[in-house]
């Protein structure tokens, strides 16, 4: 019991030295309120692993505190299985811990609720709509539930095999899906790995002892591209940082799958890439003009994410290389600023950081996001399109496909999405009035499969009417709702007509 009390007391102090570290007027008063409070309500709770409870609340703060968040989000990540789990009501935190506080736990505590008391199936739709609403309102209820959950797939040896598939299974269709697409790569890569090691151990197990024995000569390519690399930025007097780095193993599964089906990794190029920082937007084009003097790129592997950022604002040079004896290696070329936003996505904007003075500006930032969910979230009505939204567009294993509008402007589309996708993705009086179609400017029809780059052109006619068949044709629930609802609105007035 003497070493659970020193481990408890080891982890608050790191809470609060973390918090100190970044946050400029952090209210550890608070903390320690919250800390006592939630100690004593836990008091006589313990973890599967045979743990005191409040170790679970505490390193679910601990992990937020190393994304800097706000001083009420760490409060409500220790509060955040009070409501649930203790005697203490809604009523006690409030009085407590004011509205702000409750109004995050509550949050929390409902999309619990919703996993404990809806059918399987349901609940995957279910709990990631109220998910989104609630995001809609405060996305650190979601932030507060990825952190809950990275806690609970690190300590899940502890529960049951069953357990382990159902919760893993749920982590990476539901959770880690949503870090994703919010950009928290810090947390959506570690959810992947973990629940990886119980879904598919087996290949979890190959892919770290592929990397095993791979090390030396992994380390012996890696020494000598770094040299090269930093030698030829430094002629060109390019302040660069230039480092390797592992992909994920969740990645580099995915990876294997596209190949061939046994989990064999062919070639380094496929589970590192060496990583260049600079200065300025302006450094990286630099950096890959010089790079490609140096080495040469692979066709088809450059890819410009500056240009045409991913959707969850991901944006970075990427291109592959070959090297006399190190053979392909793929660069990712990038400003800190660019960094950030890889790992921290939507909080890179209002994250605390000490550099600089975002936190207090970034009201703006906020708000875009906010519009991006919203509007995420307008287009799906009920649950079945959600599911679809699920499977469809959030395929783990899906890729995206740009496209061009006449004009110029970048369009995103999941894999195997087609012309009609592309109208319905303008407007919905486009899709309904498809004539034809113009792909590089040459006619097609509209069920044709969209490639990456093309430029599309939709001709419409007044005369022209949707094809019920087209159902069959379109990857994007936008599509799949708008084509139904001409029909219904069609199947309305029939009716009436007929009703006269
Ligand atoms: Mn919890």
């Amino acid at each position: 019991m003497y070493e659970h009390y020193k481990l408890i007391i080891k982890l608050y102090e790191e809470l609060c030295n973390t918090l100190n570290s970044y946050h400029p007027c952090p209210n550890i008063s608070l903390i320690q309120k919250a800390f006592s409070f939630a100690s004593t309500a836990h008091a006589k709770q313990f973890r599967k692993s045979g743990e005191p409870f409040i170790i679970h609340p505490l390193k679910t703060a601990i992990i937020l505190a190393n994304l800097h968040l706000d001083t009420e989000t760490i409060v409500a990540a220790l509060l955040h299985d009070i409501i649930e789990d203790t005697n203490f009501s809604c009523e006690d935190i409030d009085t407590l811990f004011g509205s702000e506080i409750l109004f995050l736990v509550e949050g929390v505590t409902k999309i619990d609720q919703l996993t404990n008391h809806i059918s399987r199936d349901e609940l995957k739709s279910e709990s990631f709509r109220k998910l989104i609403l609630a995001a809609t309102k405060d996305i650190r209820v979601i932030i507060i539930k990825l952190a809950d959950r990275l806690h609970n797939m690190q300590t899940l040896d502890f529960q049951s095999p069953h357990k382990q598939q159902e919760i893993s299974l749920e982590t990476l269709e539901i959770y880690a899906p949503i870090a994703q697409r919010l950009g928290i790569s810090a947390l959506s890569c570690q959810l992947e790995d973990l629940a990886m090691k119980y879904l598919y151990p087996s290949e979890y197990t190959s892919i770290m002892n592929q990397l095993t024995k791979s090390k030396s000569k992994r380390e012996t390519s890696w020494k000598e591209i770094i040299f090269e690399l930093q030698n030829v930025l430094g002629q060109n007097n390019i302040q660069s940082k230039v480092t390797p780095h592992l992909k994920h193993f969740f990645s580099i599964y995915r990876k294997t799958i596209f190949s061939n089906e046994s989990c064999h990794i062919d070639s380094l190029y496929d589970i590192y890439y060496v990583e260049i920082l600079v200065e300025t937007l302006k450094d990286c084009y630099t950096v890959l003009g010089v790079i490609h003097q140096l080495y040469n790129p692979v066709p088809g592997r450059f890819k410009d994410y500056i240009a045409i950022p991913k959707s969850n604002m991901y944006q970075a040079l990427h291109t592959t290389l070959v090297s006399k004896n190190s053979g392909k290696f793929e660069v990712q070329i990038k400003t800190t600023e660019m960094k950030q936003t890889a790992l921290y996505g939507i909080l890179a904007h209002w994250r605390y950081n000490i550099d600089s003075d975002k936190f207090c500006n970034s009201k703006i930032e906020k708000a875009q996001w906010l519009d991006f969910i919203i509007e995420w979230q307008l287009e799906f009505k009920n649950n079945r399109d959600y599911m679809e939204l699920i499977k469809n567009d959030f395929n783990l294993f899906s890729k995206d496909i740009f496209c061009f509008t006449r004009n110029g402007e970048v369009r995103q589309f999941p894999l195997g999405s087609s012309a009609i996708d592309f109208a319905y993705a303008i407007h919905s009086d486009i899709g309904n009035a498809i004539k034809y179609v113009l792909v590089n400017g040459k006619i097609k029809s509209p069920e044709y499969i969209l490639c990456n780059g093309d430029q599309i052109e939709i001709i419409t006619s007044s005369n022209a009417k949707p094809n019920i068949d087209w159902l069959n044709h379109v990857k994007t629930s936008n599509a799949k709702n708008k084509i139904r609802k001409f029909f219904n609105k069609e199947k309305l007035t029939d009716l009436k007509i007929s009703a006269k």
